[in-house]
């Protein structure tokens, strides 16, 4: 696999192991199916447990049976599940960062014992509820809300694009609570099987189909007070965790890419055309130096961020500027594989052109581009560009 630069060297033993078991479970269990998936718009739901059971749902956390990994480790994980498939990393980014993490960072101790570990050992899934209808890029906006009756609160609301909500037992939703001065954004576990709770799948997607995306409908749902996640107030609280998640997917677009140049440069060496492999071709070594270019910068860049993160020095800021380049980057660097592919690139025989498709969806959730480019450049002038 692609190391350039040897990163190899300085991972714990730890890290390898985690890296080790992901990309063996991900060769063993999924890969061979995915493509079948891709095309049918399915995600392997039993691999939810066994994925549990290895320990992928938020293993950088501690406590309630979670493991405690590093950064780096955490960040290899990501990497491993998405040069697989990005639906494979957005099952465990949903789970663990935007789901467990909130639970763990802002709930109550009643709440992180209920979900955090059925949550981490698979038993339950969760999703996160925060984009709607006419909200996406700027979330504050919200229409979203609860209002307190009694010792409960009724829900009312929809929201859209959330990734697993038809399959989750459980919805971290972002609504305003009306009941409170000025409307802050509260975050409230509901389960999804209340009264007036409906999650419809989205089933015309032509980017991440491997991956059961939905609807969130809430019609005066009630939870009981104690749903609500006590320990944040405000936009904080979803953005605290889509930093989490970015994190994740700043390192799992470089698996993404990783993959695409590994499978474009073994179809170069040995795809013969004017009489001997294409690989000898400067215009198909080019592409390969540049993706290999490409894909070490970002890995040198991620491989910074859990050094800043571990030692809590990491700003969302640094999160957006990785988001940003390496998911382009990866966008970028699988055209270019599928284009080396030929015919055969298109098919899902081979994974660059699942992988260019995916990282549409990519590319747009958790911050479009746009978005993080003027997230950077509001840190590089003090000066907002959003309005
Ligand atoms: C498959 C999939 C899964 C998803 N999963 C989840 C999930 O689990 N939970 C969840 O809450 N959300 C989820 N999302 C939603 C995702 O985060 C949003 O789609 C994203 O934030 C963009 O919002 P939007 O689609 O409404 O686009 P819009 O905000 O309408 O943006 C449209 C275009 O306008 C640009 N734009 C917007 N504002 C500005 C500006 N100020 N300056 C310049 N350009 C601007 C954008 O960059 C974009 O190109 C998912 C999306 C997809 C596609």
């Amino acid at each position: 696999m692609l190391d350039y630069v040897d990163l190899e060297a300085d991972l714990g033993q730890e890290e390898r192991m985690v890296r080790d078991t992901a990309r063996e479970f991900v060769e063993e269990h999924v890969k061979p199916d995915i493509g079948d998936h891709y095309e049918a718009g399915t995600f392997p739901e039993e691999i939810i447990p066994e994925m549990g059971e290895l320990g992928f749902y938020a293993p950088n956390l501690d406590g309630y049976g979670l493991p405690n990994l590093s950064e780096t480790a955490y960040g290899l994980l990501m990497q491993e599940l998405e040069a697989c498939d990005s639906g494979l990393r957005s099952m465990a980014s949903v789970q663990g960062a935007l789901v467990m993490y909130p639970i763990h960072a802002y709930g109550s101790e009643e709440q992180k014992e209920r979900w955090l570990p059925d949550l981490g050992e698979g038993k339950a899934v969760g999703c996160f509820g925060l984009t709607e209808p006419e909200h996406g890029s700027n979330p504050s906006g919200m229409e979203t809300y609860a209002e307190k009756e009694g010792d409960e609160y009724v829900l009312n609301g929809s929201k859209t694009w959330i990734t697993n909500s038809p399959i989750s037992d459980v919805a971290v939703v972002w609504a305003r609570d009306r009941s409170a001065e000025d409307s802050p954004v509260r975050g409230f576990l509901v389960e999804t099987d209340r009264d007036g709770v409906t999650t419809n799948q989205i089933h015309d997607k032509l980017s991440l189909r491997a991956s059961i995306t939905g609807e969130i409908s809430l019609q005066n749902v009630t939870v009981p007070e104690d749903a609500v996640l006590p320990g944040v107030e405000g936009m904080k609280g979803p953005l605290s965790c889509l930093t989490q998640a970015r994190y994740g997917i700043a390192w799992g677009a470089v698996g993404a890419a990783r993959d695409c140049f590994e499978t474009a440069r073994d179809y170069a060496t040995e795809r013969d055309q004017f009489g001997g492999p294409i690989a000898r071709f400067q215009l198909q070594q080019d592409k390969l130096a540049e993706m290999a270019t490409q894909i070490t910068t970002s890995q040198l860049l991620v491989h910074r961020l859990a050094d800043l993160k571990e030692r809590g020095d990491l700003r969302p800021q640094h999160v957006s500027m990785a988001k940003r380049n390496n998911v382009r980057m990866a966008r970028d660097q699988a055209r270019v594989a599928r284009e080396m592919l030929g015919g055969n690139g298109i098919t899902t025989d081979y994974p660059p052109m699942r992988h260019m498709a995916n990282m549409e969806t990519v590319y747009t959730y958790e911050g479009t581009h746009d978005i993080h480019t003027l997230v950077l450049g509001q840190d590089l002038t003090g000066i907002a560009a959003f309005e």
